[in-house]
């Protein structure tokens, strides 16, 4: 993971091209998020996660990225690719298998409940000059 410029109020990285991402790289230290995880994770051919979890507070949202395969939540089983958003909520196991192709993932983890607000009921609009 490459860490890029970071200010007070921002920070970024990037794992590069998302085709070429192997492997898992969580970004909640690098970024510093205090309300979610968000992590990378990539799948070979016919491999599935070596283990079914489920989490104790957290709900997660997987972002298919690339490639194709299968998802199990409890004992669901469904075709996933990508484009596909999948919300899988405390109290159920999950695992995803890739198909022919690597299946390269995001997968966003936040406490189940805990959103008061989004879009324009949190945002305001500013008179920032662009420096773009
Ligand atoms: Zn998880």
């Amino acid at each position: 993971m490459n860490k890029n410029l970071s200010g007070e109020h921002f920070a970024h990285v990037s794992v590069g091209s998302l085709a070429a991402f192997r492997g898992k790289e969580f970004l909640k230290d690098a970024l510093g998020t205090t309300g979610c995880e968000l992590s990378f994770g990539s799948l070979d051919p016919d491999q599935s996660v070596p283990f079914f979890h489920d989490h104790k507070q957290n709900e997660e949202v997987y972002v298919i990225l690339a490639g194709e395969g299968r998802m199990q939540v409890s004992d669901h089983v469904f075709d996933i690719a990508e484009g596909s958003v999948i919300r899988v909520a405390t109290g159920a196991a999950r695992n995803l298998k890739a198909g022919a192709s690597p299946l390269v993932y995001l997968c966003m983890q936040s406490r189940q409940g805990s959103l008061q607000q989004c879009t324009m009921d949190d945002g305001i609009i500013t008179d920032t000059p662009s420096l773009l």
